[in-house]
């Protein structure tokens, strides 16, 4: 079963090849007619292509029996077969080795210039080496035949191998390199070479005017039209209509007053150019279309990557803005748009947007003019007053253009809104705000007696402190006064607790009321208070005391209140003082003055 398939290309190659060379052989020689090309040249080009070299030896055994069987029935001896069918072999094998070489790989299709030059030089090489083998074995032909073995063969191997590598693919045998055709350009393809056919027909029969020149225009027009194809296709149309016109043994060209067969050679020559003209063209137009075909490719892509970012943009609510400054043209996406209060359907180019921005875009506009020489991507955050009243911030990362020369040339940017995060972040610094505002009220209260609103004793040790530490530096004066209330149980005890409270109020008012700027009167105990006096001159300190003592005897009875009275002692700051000891100093001298009577002063000793 195996051998059977395998056997089954060399025999189709073989049966094909020797039907092509029959009806050939019957055109030419019952038919009288002048042959162009020879088609079974095409059909061993293509049994070799479409097969890996492994099988050329059985693809070749089997064309060579076909061939040796032709030349039999043509009445040739065994040995002219044999030869002739070795002759038929090189053609075959060095066009086919030839054009792989220079495709590089088998299947590969003929795309450039240098391919299709290629496979014309391989045609050419194959059909010279065929000949110039064929020579010996036919004594009989002039250089003439040679020439028209030649030629017939290049022929048939250019015309015929596109089209038969066509139909390979068309009737679904293995993949041959050919790219398949759609059903209209075949459509188109079949109407041509039609067209070619009748053309051709007229040319021929016009015996007063010689239009052949006629032919090429029609072969470059059909290759315009309908690609490479169309130039094996018209070319086989034009052999087709000179064999038809060539037919009992008429010259295949009316007007050209040679013999049929010369003519023919003639024809053949023509066709040749005219192949070498119309391939480079198919060439050409190959490279646009893959160009095209590419750039397409190249623009889907981009537009693939547009819908992309149109996504990433949306998910993310970023907006993005162009401007080009030589052309004034703007692309607003849509995004940007509706982040800028507009209808999204204004894109791409909304015009001037100056008026939608709530200062005539003096922030926006003004900030890209100043920047018009930054290379970096610069940021503006700017309000947008919205239909609806409310507001929104955007912010904008824009970047200059710049073409070589250096001039700015453009602008890219993108924007977001930041109106929550703004409003995030104003909400936090005021959140700041007011807990820095009750941090300072904390710390004020830790420093303050609740009662009086004085110093409490805390702040007023710590304030001793930096006075004592002053004064031991600077050596400034530093007196310290404590007062205590006299008989305060009675006032509690009398009045009651808020009676008390009151009276506590009271002397703490009076005892502001007689410091100085500078001065710090704290309330050290229940009804103990010190008066702090720095820069005082020491002989002055008795006399403001003494001013105290009888401010409090005088003023504390307003508004109802019970009178009282204080006792006082003062001690003067010495070198070498701590805070604690001036404070016992001036402490003792008020159990003096209590000791003494009460309400009066007493400087410490
Ligand atoms: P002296 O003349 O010896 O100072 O007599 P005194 O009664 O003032 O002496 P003492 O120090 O024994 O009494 C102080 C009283 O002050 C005791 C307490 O009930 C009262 N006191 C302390 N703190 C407060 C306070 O905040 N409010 C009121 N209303 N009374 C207080
Ligand atoms: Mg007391
Ligand atoms: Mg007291």
């Amino acid at each position: 079963m195996d051998r059977l398939t395998r056997l089954r290309a060399p025999l189709s190659a073989g049966l094909i090849w020797m039907l092509t060379a029959f009806a050939s052989l019957w055109l030419s020689e019952s038919g009288g007619a002048v042959l162009l090309i020879w088609l079974p040249s095409a059909v061993a080009v293509v049994a070799l292509h479409t097969a890996p070299v492994r099988r050329w030896p059985g693809m070749l055994a089997g064309l060579g029996a076909a061939q040796v069987i032709v030349v039999l029935a043509s009445g040739f001896t065994l040995a002219q077969a044999v030869g002739l069918a070795c002759a038929f072999a090189a053609e075959a094998t060095v066009c086919v080795s030839l054009g792989i070489w220079v495709l590089g790989e088998r299947k590969r299709l003929p795309r450039t210039m240098r391919h299709i030059a290629g496979q014309f030089g391989a045609a050419v090489a194959g059909a010279a080496a065929s000949a110039l083998l064929a020579w010996p074995w036919r004594a009989d032909v002039q250089p003439e035949g040679l020439a028209w073995w030649f030629l017939a063969s290049v022929l048939g191997i250019l015309v015929g191998t596109p089209i038969l590598l066509h139909l390979r693919r068309r009737f679904g045998f293995d993949d041959p390199p050919v790219e398949p055709l759609e059903a209209p350009a075949a459509a188109g393809l079949a109407v041509t070479t039609a067209a070619l056919f009748v053309l051709a027909l007229i040319v021929m029969r016009i015996e007063t005017a010689p239009l052949y020149w006629l032919l090429v225009v029609g072969i470059v027009f059909a290759v315009v039209r309908n690609g490479q194809l169309s130039a094996a296709c018209g070319v086989l149309a034009y052999t087709a209509a000179a064999t038809v016109q060539s037919f009992g043994h008429r010259s295949p060209i009316v007007a050209l007053d040679v013999a049929p067969f010369q003519a023919g050679v003639w024809l053949q020559i023509m066709m040749l150019a005219m192949l070498a003209t119309a391939l480079p063209i198919a060439a050409i137009l190959m490279a646009r279309t893959r160009l095209e075909a590419q750039l397409r490719q190249q623009n889907l892509e981009l537009n693939e990557n547009l819908s992309l970012l149109r996504l990433a943009e949306n998910l993310a609510g970023i907006g993005r803005w162009q401007y080009d400054m030589r052309s004034g043209r703007q692309i607003w996406s849509e995004q940007m748009l509706e982040l800028n209060g507009m209808p999204r359907e204004l894109a791409p180019d909304p015009g001037d947007v100056r008026a939608q921005l709530p200062d005539g875009g003096a922030i926006l506009f003004g900030r890209i003019a100043r920047e018009r020489e930054t290379r970096e991507p610069y940021e503006i955050e700017y309000p947008l007053m919205l239909a609806d009243g409310s507001e929104r911030r955007l912010r904008l990362v824009a970047r200059n253009q710049f073409d070589p020369a250096g001039n700015r040339v453009g602008l890219f940017a993108v924007a977001m809104d930041v109106t929550e995060r703004v409003q995030r972040e104003q909400a936090l610094e005021r959140e700041r705000e007011r807990a820095m505002q009750l941090a300072i009220v904390a710390q004020k209260q830790a420093l303050t007696d609740q009662l009086t609103g004085l110093a409490n004793r805390r702040c007023t040790l710590e304030r001793l402190e930096r006075l004592v530490a002053a004064s031991r530096k600077d050596g400034e004066p530093l007196a310290a006064v404590m007062f205590d209330i006299d008989h305060f149980k009675l006032i509690n005890d009398s009045f009651g607790h808020a009676t008390g409270d009151a009276v506590l109020v009271r002397v703490g008012e009076l005892a502001r009321r007689e410091a100085r700027g500078g001065d710090l009167i704290g309330r050290v105990g229940g009804e103990e208070f010190v008066w702090l006096l720095p820069g005082l001159a020491p002989g002055r300190v008795p006399e403001l005391a003494e001013r105290l003592r009888s401010a409090i005897e005088e003023g504390s009875a307003a508004g109802g209140l019970p009178r009282v009275t204080v006792s006082l002692g003062h001690a003067q700051f010495r070198p070498g003082d701590t805070g604690e000891r001036l404070l016992a100093r001036a402490d003792a001298a008020l159990y003096e003055a209590k000791e003494g009577g009460r309400n009066r002063v007493r400087r410490a000793a």
